[in-house]
């Protein structure tokens, strides 16, 4: 995993589309029975297309790199 990404999925607000799944350059997640999986985190870029195409804004990555620039 790239700077140690942190990936969260809100279930509640998922709504299975699987936008994510599919759109995912790096095929992070697989489809769950009800929302999708992060199956291979350690293959995320951090790139943040997810976070911007999921319909109802149910993904949040994290950076850690990014927050502690903040400081
Ligand atoms: S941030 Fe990019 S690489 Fe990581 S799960 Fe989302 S789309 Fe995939
Ligand atoms: S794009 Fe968003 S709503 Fe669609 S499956 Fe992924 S997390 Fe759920």
């Amino acid at each position: 995993m790239k700077k140690n990404v942190v990936i969260k999925i809100n279930e509640s607000w998922c709504k299975s589309c699987e936008i994510c799944v599919s759109f995912c350059p790096k095929k992070v997640y697989d489809m769950g029975q009800f929302y999708p999986i992060v199956a291979r985190p350690e293959e995320c870029t951090g790139c943040k297309l997810c976070e911007k195409l999921c319909p109802d804004f149910a993904i949040q990555i994290i950076i850690p790199e990014e927050t502690k620039k903040t400081k």
